[in-house]
């Protein structure tokens, strides 16, 4: 019997293919919920608001990203 074996295997590939495509990356699903990405940008702004006042965000930016932020403030800015 090889059915139940191949139907696993079926299932992984439908996984794999799945994970492939563009927009499966959790990072850039919230793109696709408007209201939240509209409330995820207020955050966003109010941590970047936030972060100009933060020390380790300055020290972040110092390395030659100006939208770098500490862990502090990358987690907030994500909505985390
Ligand atoms: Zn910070």
């Amino acid at each position: 019997m090889t059915s139940r074996r191949e139907k696993d295997r079926t299932i992984a590939e439908g996984l794999r293919r799945l994970k492939a495509k563009p927009g499966w990356d959790p990072s850039v699903r919230n793109r696709e919920q408007p209201l939240r990405d509209l409330l995820q940008t207020e955050r966003t702004g109010d941590t970047y608001v936030a972060a100009e006042a933060c020390a380790d965000c300055q020290k972040a930016r110092a390395t030659g990203d100006a939208t770098a932020l500490c862990p502090i403030h990358l987690a907030a800015a994500m909505g985390l």
